[in-house]
């Protein structure tokens, strides 16, 4: 099995250039859901660069593995959040999530997209009934969360009308807020959620009473490489045992009847059919033992 979690892998993988290249494989913790990262996601958690919405949530689900062992913490994917915080109300029904029961849970942590230039934290605590929507910018959040409160009724109204769903109807939702260090630039308020998104699992049920981050470019740069290392270390995907187009796994031994192929370079493994490779092309490379079959990695 092999992973490249240490600071030269993942350097090695921010310098390709952008590929649809499986980078990590997380599990849900009852492992019945993955969540798969390409590497043109990934790379968005190299230094300086503005993070993608896929690359904060598979972070999120790794640091819950990692920190959030026994707290029932749901992450709501940020398509959703934002129709709920800030889309039209007709849209929510397309959002309701029927088949999730929110009473398994005690929290919801997940994100907003604002102009589609600027990520928020959205932070819902059952215990004390608080919605947070936390500005890296530290701007309007009062105002904020307090609508956001007023949706998130709305929407566990909405799930009943529709669905007869009573979790969480019943709930007083309030907006509140958290003090916290303000982002100073322009390209890493998703480093600041996801950060505030770590110290809140780790507080919980608790709410932190202020969440600080180093704004130093040097520190947001080690941030960012502690946090793309949580997400390789959690994951399951192993470049030599599983296909780097799906993500599924190769039976390695007992192959059978499955076609693979494997890039002379980086020795990861595909199914033919997963880039679109023909039989007769697939037949040709595992003919000629001399061709030196490169991936998109690569
Ligand atoms: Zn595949
Ligand atoms: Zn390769």
């Amino acid at each position: 099995m092999k992973k490249s979690t240490d600071t030269a892998g993942l350097k090695k993988i921010w310098k390709k250039k952008d590929s649809e290249v499986v980078i990590a494989v997380i599990e849900s913790p009852d492992k019945t859901d993955q969540f798969i990262l390409r590497q043109n996601e990934f790379n968005s958690l190299a230094p300086q660069k503005w993070l993608l919405g896929e690359t904060i949530e598979c972070y999120l689900r790794a640091m819950l593995n990692v920190k959030g062992l026994g707290k029932r913490i749901y992450i709501l994917n940020h398509y959703s959040a934002g129709v709920i915080v800030f889309g039209e109300r007709s849209a929510m029904a397309n959002h309701s999530l029927p088949k999730l029961n929110f009473d398994n849970y005690d929290g919801v942590i997940g994100f907003v997209n604002v102009s589609n230039n600027h990520w928020k934290f959205l932070y819902l605590n059952k215990l004390n009934k608080n919605v947070f929507v936390i500005d890296p910018l530290g701007q309007a959040e009062d105002q904020e969360s307090g609508v956001a409160a007023k949706r998130f009724c709305q929407f566990f109204r909405m799930r009943q009308n529709r669905y007869q769903k009573t979790d969480w109807v019943d709930v007083k939702w309030k907006g509140a807020t958290i003090n916290h260090s303000i982002q100073k630039d322009g390209n890493n308020c998703g480093v600041f959620v996801m950060k505030m998104a770590t110290d809140v699992v780790e507080a919980f049920p608790v709410v932190p009473q202020e969440i600080k981050i180093a704004t130093s470019q040097k520190d947001l740069k080690d941030l960012r490489i502690t946090m793309a290392k949580t997400i390789l270390q959690c994951s399951v995907f192993s470049e030599t045992d599983h296909c780097s187009s799906c993500g599924q796994e190769n039976p390695t031994g007992q192959k059978g009847n499955t076609k693979w192929i494997e890039c002379t370079k980086c020795r990861r493994w595909y199914h033919p059919t997963c880039i679109a490779m023909s039989d007769e092309d697939w037949d040709k490379e595992k003919e000629e033992v001399t061709t030196m079959w490169n991936c998109d990695f690569c």
